[in-house]
């Protein structure tokens, strides 16, 4: 009998929060652990973690779910779009959690979807609720909401002391995306 799994959030203004799950994914795959990560997109960006998935392939499956919230404060697309994207990213992640078949399911930029409202809250803690006892679940985006953050068992703030994008810096291949 394996340990209870956990309910793991990464959120807040700071940068590293796609990069502490993927942190995780390194980690956990070092034992054979089966883990997805399923992204709910908020750019048309390629992210250098669509790579080097494949090179931790079987065992880590990154799977990017319809167009999410690309470009949705100026995106021409019907707001219709990113609600149907959004949704159908959660059923696929819902369709992983409750599948049995990994270690850690990792849900990357969930929060915003909920926070823009493409998501229904109560859709978001039903998976959360659906998942099995030895499953670790992380959740990552800024602005988690309350409800989540109760049903966590670790969860982290990024807090920006510094950015560099503040100084003009614009954002560096394998280091931003
Ligand atoms: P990362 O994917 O680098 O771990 P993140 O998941 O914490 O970042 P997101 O909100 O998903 O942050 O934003 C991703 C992109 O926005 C990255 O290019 C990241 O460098 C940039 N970013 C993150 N935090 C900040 C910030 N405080 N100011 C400006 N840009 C940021
Ligand atoms: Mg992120």
């Amino acid at each position: 009998m394996g340990q209870k799994g956990l309910i793991i959030v990464y959120t807040g203004g700071g940068k590293g929060k796609t990069s502490a799950a993927l942190g995780l994914v390194l980690r956990a795959v070092g034992y054979n652990h089966k883990v997805c990560m399923v992204q709910f997109v908020k750019g048309s960006w390629h992210y250098g973690e669509l790579d080097s998935a494949k090179r931790l392939a079987p065992e880590f499956e990154l799977i990017t779910a319809g167009k999410g919230f690309v470009g949705i404060l100026d995106d021409k697309s019907p707001r219709e779009d990113h609600v149907k994207a959004a949704n159908e990213a959660l059923a696929i992640g819902k369709e992983k959690i409750v599948s049995g078949k990994y270690n850690v399911v990792i849900l990357d930029e969930i929060n915003y979807a909920v926070q823009l409202e493409l998501l229904k809250l109560s859709d978001v803690i039903d998976a959360i609720k659906s998942k099995p006892p030895e499953l670790d679940l992380v959740l990552t985006g800024n602005h988690a909401s309350k409800e989540v953050i109760d049903l966590a068992d670790l969860v982290t703030e990024m807090k920006e002391i510094k950015h560099p994008f503040k100084s003009g810096i614009k954002a560096k291949k394998g280091i931003d995306f």
